[in-house]
């Protein structure tokens, strides 16, 4: 199929952030998502105390149910108000720090420790900034990513976690010409292509 249509598209930061504070988020899933409880096992293959990545992290529920089950989370999402809501909305108490290699960055963090909220791009991230990962949720992460952006935001992702981790991807399919994005189409053959 033709994804000519969405190769050139752009969605600023500023955009997101505006998607936030109108309240314009149905990409959010206040029961979570049912592909993570399905392949939950996959994720976790019998392993306790993961280190589990959420890129583009919004507030996503799924943050809560793999803290509780007692793995540390780790999320990066631009938009401020999000992280504050996902801690206000499971009224967990955080404090905020700013990160020194990133300038104009805070982490949020469950005083608990167990979850940690990027407040920044995730492009400036890097492992010796967040370490490694032992799995990924990657959910509206990959398929919002501006199309001109994907390779990067793969390489940098491969980068993130360690060998032979599972990384969980959630992609729409449907016809590109019939709406903008995000999320946009990613076809199977391009993921392929990004991760080898
Ligand atoms: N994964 C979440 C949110 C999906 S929507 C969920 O499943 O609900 C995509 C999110 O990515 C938005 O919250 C947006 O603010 C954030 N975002 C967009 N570009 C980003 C970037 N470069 N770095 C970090 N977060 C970004």
């Amino acid at each position: 199929s033709d994804v000519g249509s969405q190769k050139e598209r752009v969605v600023t930061e500023e955009e997101w952030l505006q998607k936030w504070e109108m309240d314009n988020i149905g990409f959010h899933k206040e029961e979570g998502h049912p592909l993570l409880q399905k392949y939950l096992d996959v994720l976790l293959n019998g392993r306790s105390g993961l280190r589990i990545f959420f890129p583009l992290c919004g507030k996503a529920v799924e943050m809560k149910w793999l803290a509780d089950m007692g793995h540390s989370v780790v999320g990066v999402e631009v938009s401020e108000q999000a992280v504050k809501e996902f801690f206000s909305e499971h009224s967990l108490p955080y404090c905020e720090e700013p990160v020194p290699e990133i300038s104009g960055a805070k982490m949020f963090q469950s005083t608990s420790g167990n979850i940690s909220l990027y407040c920044c791009s995730i492009y400036d991230l890097s492992s010796s900034i967040v370490g490694k990962f032992d799995g990924v949720w990657d959910r509206g992460a990959l398929v919002a990513v501006n199309p001109c952006d994907r390779q990067r935001y793969a390489s940098l992702m491969m980068s993130l976690v360690e060998k032979n981790s599972p990384y969980l991807l959630v992609t729409v399919s449907y016809d590109p010409n019939k709406h903008k994005g995000p999320p946009f189409y990613v076809p199977e053959s391009e993921i392929k292509s990004l991760f080898g």
